[in-house]
């Protein structure tokens, strides 16, 4: 860093040296508080010291760069000539907070100090100056808890024992002096009142830290500064971006900005709001306030605060006064400022702001946290309504948000007959049933257990957050919309209820009691946490309703801004049914053996081990035979269930010894059908032993050495077909041969095929027979003879699981026994380290490895056959990653579960528009020359 280097962006009056889109270095709130200030919003001057400075901190023995001090003197004159104060000044004092802010929002991660510049020389000056001796001293009791919080504990160092922080013991002593004086609320308390707990806050500092508390605004301000560099690499900042991948060498920013005050009496107040409803994406405002309050206070759930405004109001809120019908005008300013905002940003914003004396500041802008719900609605309501166009609205929502629309509820007929135990404000989406645990680490031991889990709190703070990750369901007693967990949850998609008043939280006995009840660690209770609603024992859930119309919306957009095809992985009509209502353009799997498992198999199970138990070609004949009209069927339902859609249809691929009868009664039951006894049942039976099964006798080879039934199964799946033809209807299979590993295998099947096709085209006396042959590739070498596969198979379709079985090596049922060690990105020191591999390849395509053998298997079999269509059927079809890997290397379509197909969906518009080439939008450019004047 030289001398030149700007470490410090001022913004005020008008005009800011930084913007929106310089949050790597301003961070996220520094950024958008100088755009902010360039829209001509009100905003109290500041000025913003940058992440270059934290990582300069933390890369030099936390010292800072020379030229700090005096880029911050001189920015705080600014401030000073401004606001038209002093800091430090004995008669009119300017007063500051410091902000941290980082590049990603961390939702009270960082640490936040107001009111720094009160000391014993400025306090009688500001009393005498606004006539306000009470405001005075609430402004400096509050500066003197989270100063000696932040700043003297924990940037210090100190690690008191539970419940012994300086914190926790100065909120005892202002709950002792509210208890001896009466004051049920911290409004309560009156000018002297304040004034005496100011003095033992003092003692109690020294007492506990043991050190004074500092007494003079340089001080207090270098310490602020650098306690929010410190909390940077405090543990719970350092939890959390473990949590969220947020990448420790970014750094947070801070900001130092005038003061301006909402406890300054009734005409005075501070609030936050979204600028839609973060929990359903209505286009609403909708917020929470409280008077003569200063900022962390509605967040902190230190008084339930009120409602915006009377739309917004709800059967917990209706009986309190909105600032709609307080403050109209004051109501009526906020209003045009969060239209201005949304105009600008297009995206919901969230706010904070703070009234002085009847006049609005605003303090902060982001995007807001939203339930999938609502992430899927505000973009199809801003695309509609024109303020985004449908490639910016598809990547408003993130595949884990969609997933919560796809997600289970709370089942409603069981619902409509549990039992209630209280109601709270519903923060986070969706419904769960878990049992009740109440400390965060609880929740992350009895989650390891694989139990799931309620975690259950008086209210959560950052320190809860591994377990808040744990739990299925968070639920809270105090808190509204926009406390931490509540902002927590909503981020994650969790279901989560706050503010259930009626709940008494003991964190000690570990119990919970409502009305005359109490229920204990491990009760089961059930949550609708899209309504708030919080019930007794176990309920039962079920699966979401893929016909929601904005959902529905949502998807047709991301239908056109896709290139990808996205097919489902089905077996059954049924199955076919659900694939198409989620928007499955085909089947890209269907796996034939699936009908001798289940429901309706026993009959086509014991023929089809009649087959396997064979001994020559005629009784396997005889035995296909029978069970050929079973196939059939079975297929042709899934073919009239797709209407003319693609099928692929795989030959039989599992070693057929998986089907041999275990039970002495079953395999009597083949011996006398077969007409052998039951020695000879097991002695065949014996015969199909396999020592590596997964890859032994199974897929082609099995149509290789049992033509009978390579030909039987084709022989059902084209007479299908033309049945369908006959009925007016329309079929399209596609019939897959799986494990290949030459194209001779292909050569001796399609023969096969051959002959099967004209004998059903002479039955049904047809002239066409429409379908195609391809294979699944998915050994190593049948991607790398790809040219020679596709002179045979006119479709591939990459089975992407067993080739990262057969390209690791890895025997995927027998991976738990290493994958951990495989992954570990920690030490035994929790230090980070790098894994040996980045992620389990199971999960996501290996796009280093195995997806080098598919890219190099598309380009060798469309260098054969241009045409080549081409899919993915492995479970990576449905991993937004892996989809984006599919998209890349120009597969046709991805084939996944149908409760997937959605998912898929929008990850293949998302990298469509990740991937299209840039073209500068008319609009921006214009912008952009505009902010250059
Ligand atoms: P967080 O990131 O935890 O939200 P903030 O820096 O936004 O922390 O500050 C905490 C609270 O203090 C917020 O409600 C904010 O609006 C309020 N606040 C911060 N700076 C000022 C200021 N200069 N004047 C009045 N209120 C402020
Ligand atoms: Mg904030
Ligand atoms: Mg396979």
């Amino acid at each position: 860093m030289t001398k030149a280097t700007k470490h410090v962006y001022f913004f005020g009056a008008g005009k800011a040296d930084g913007r929106a889109d310089m949050k790597e270095l301003l961070g996220g709130k520094g950024a958008n508080l100088a755009e902010m200030v360039n829209l001509g919003i009100p905003v109290p001057a500041g000025f913003t010291i940058t992440t270059g400075v934290c990582t300069y901190y933390y890369e030099h023995g936390r010292r800072y760069p020379k030229a700090l001090p005096a880029q911050v003197g001189a920015a705080m004159a600014r401030i000073e000539k401004i606001m038209g104060k002093k800091f430090g000044d004995p008669s009119d004092p300017l007063l500051v907070s410091c902000r941290s802010g980082a590049r990603a929002s961390m939702p009270s991660m960082m640490e936040t100090v107001l009111n720094i510049g009160l000391t014993s020389a400025t306090i009688p000056g500001l009393i005498a100056l606004t006539g306000n001796a009470r405001f005075v001293w609430d402004a400096y009791r509050r500066l003197i808890m989270m100063y000696s919080d932040v700043v003297m504990e924990k940037a210090a160092g100190l690690e008191p024992a539970e419940d012994q922080g300086v914190r926790k013991q100065l909120e005892r002593v202002m709950d002792q002096v509210k208890r001896q004086v009466g004051a049920k609320v911290d409004t309560d308390l009156g000018a002297d009142q304040l004034e005496t707990l100011c003095q033992q806050f003092r003692a109690k500092v020294q007492q506990v830290i043991g050190k004074p508390f500092p007494d003079d605004p340089q001080e207090q301000l270098w310490g602020a500064v650098g306690a929010v560099f410190q909390s940077w690499n405090g543990k719970r900042a350092i939890s959390y971006r473990r949590i969220e991948g947020i990448p420790d060498f970014w750094g947070t920013a801070t900001n130092v900005q005038a003061m301006v005050f909402g406890n300054m009496g009734a005409d005075s107040a501070t609030g936050v709001a979204f600028t839609r409803n973060p929990a359903t994406g209505e286009d609403a405002f909708f917020g929470e306030w409280l008077t003569n309050a200063q900022g962390e206070d509605v967040v902190a759930g230190i008084r339930t605060p009120n409602p915006l405004n009377v739309a917004t109001k709800s059967e917990h809120t209706e009986h309190l006064k909105s600032l709609e019908e307080a403050m109209p005008a004051v109501y009526a300013r906020l209003v045009a400022i969060r239209n201005r905002l949304e105009r600008h940003y297009r995206d919901m914003q969230d706010i904070e702001f703070t009234i002085e004396r009847g006049k609005l500041w605003m303090l902060q802008t982001r995007t807001g946290k939203r339930t999938g719900t609502a992430a899927v609605r505000m973009a199809v309501e801003m695309m509609r309504d024109k303020l985004i166009r449908k490639e910016a609205a598809v990547t408003r929502v993130t595949p884990a948000q969609l997933d919560e629309l796809l997600h289970r509820i709370l089942d409603p007929k069981a619902e409509k007959v549990a039992r209630v135990l209280a109601k709270g404000l519903p923060a986070g989406p969706g419904g769960a049933a878990g049992r009740l645990v109440f400390t965060a680490p609880d929740a992350v031991a009895w989650a390891e257990r694989g139990e799931p889990v309620v975690l259950c709190r008086e209210e959560t703070n950052p320190e809860d957050v591994e377990g808040m990750r744990a739990a299925a369901a968070i639920l809270t007693a105090r808190g509204g919309m926009t406390s931490h967990a509540a902002l927590v949850a909503r981020g994650w998609g969790k279901c989560c209820i706050v503010g259930c008043g009626a709940l008494h939280v003991s964190a000690q006995d570990k119990t919970v009691s409502v009305s005359s009840q109490t229920l204990a660690e491990g009760d089961w209770v059930s949550l609708n946490g899209s309504r708030g609603i919080l019930y007794q024992g176990k309920l039962a859930t079920v699966d979401p309703d893929p016909e929601n119309p904005m959902l529905v919306e949502f998807l047709a957009a991301c239908d056109k801004v896709r290139r990808l095809g996205v097919r489902a992985n089905a077996d059954s009509p049924k199955d076919a049914a659900i694939a198409r209502k989620f928007g499955a353009a085909g089947i890209g799997l269907l796996r034939t053996e699936h009908m001798f498992y289940g429901e309706g198999a026993d009959q086509p199970l014991f023929l089809l081990r009649k087959m396997i138990l064979s001994n020559t070609p005629e009784e396997r004949r005889a035995a296909c035979a029978e069970l050929y009209p079973f196939v059939k069927a079975d297929l042709k339902g899934t073919l009239a269930a797709m209407d003319g859609l693609p099928v692929t249809i795989r030959l039989l691929d599992p070693p057929l010894h998986e089907f041999v009868p275990q039970d002495e009664a079953k395999q009597k039951e083949l011996a006398q059908a077969l007409g052998i006894t039951l020695q000879d049942v097991r002695n065949r039976a014996e015969g199909l032993h396999e020592s590596n099964p997964m890859m032994g006798h199974r897929g082609v080879r099995l149509g290789v050495t049992y033509p009978e039934v390579s030909e039987m199964q084709v022989r059902a799946i084209l007479e299908a077909a033309a049945e369908l033809r006959a009925e007016g209807k329309k079929a399209l299979p596609e019939i897959m041969i799986p494990v290949t590993c030459t194209v001779n295998e292909l050569k001796d099947q399609q023969a096969l095929i051959g002959k099967v096709k004209a004998e059903v085209m002479k039955k049904f006396g047809l002239k066409r027979l429409d379908f195609l042959v391809g294979t699944m590739i998915e050994i190593p070498r049948a991607a790398l003879t790809a040219n020679r596969m596709a002179e045979v198979a006119e479709f591939f379709s990459f089975g992407t699981n067993d080739m990262t079985q057969m390209g690791f090596g890895f025997s995927r049922d027998d991976i738990g026994s290493f994958m951990p060690a495989y992954l570990k990105d920690r030490d035994e020191n929790d230090q980070k380290i790098t894994p040996i591999l980045p992620a389990d390849p199971f999960q996501t395509l290996d796009i280093e490895g195995v997806g080098e053998l598919v890219r190099m298997g598309i380009e060798r079999g469309r260098a054969t056959r241009p045409n080549l269509k081409v899919g993915i059927c492995g479970e990576h079809g449905g991993d937004p990653a892996s989809i984006h890997f599919c998209h890349q290397v120009g597969m046709n379509y991805v084939s996944c579960s149908p409760f997937r197909v959605p998912i898929a969906r929008l990850a293949a518009a998302q990298i469509a528009v990740k991937d299209a080439p840039k073209k500068p939008a008319k609009k921006r450019t214009r912008k952009a020359g505009k902010s250059k004047k």
